[in-house]
């Protein structure tokens, strides 16, 4: 299920100069965001853009914690353990909002296979 966009701020993303990737024009997986949990807060902007579903954010799982640097484990246990995760990466568009909107510059999107 699509959740509803949030439709000011996905305006802004698509305004910005930096907007990267491909105009919403690349086929299904084509690219796919990957996210750097070391920079995450979880803040949601990506889900709250992303006109494919593309993200979930929730608790970290421990494999990805404990693969985190010291400073990325300080501050995802501020945060509350939340991350960006793409379970639906295969829907990414390469529209690019995402990379934009995240305030944390946590976003890269890159060749799928
Ligand atoms: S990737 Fe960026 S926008 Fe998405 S939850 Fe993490 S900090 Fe927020
Ligand atoms: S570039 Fe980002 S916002 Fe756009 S479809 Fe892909 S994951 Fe979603």
């Amino acid at each position: 299920m699509k959740l509803p966009l949030n439709t000011e701020k996905a305006r802004r993303a698509a305004a910005h100069p930096k907007r990267p990737g491909m105009n919403c024009r690349a086929a299904p997986g084509e690219w796919v965001p990957v996210v750097d949990r070391n920079r995450c807060e979880g803040k949601r902007d990506c889900v709250e853009v992303c006109p494919e579903n593309v993200f979930e954010v929730r608790r970290i799982d421990d494999a990805d914690f404990d693969a985190l640097s010291l400073l990325g484990k300080v501050k995802s246990v501020v945060h509350g353990r939340l991350t960006a995760y793409t379970p639906h990466a295969d829907g990414c568009r390469a529209c690019g909002l995402c990379v934009v909107a995240c305030p944390e510059d946590a976003i890269t999107l890159v060749r799928g296979a």
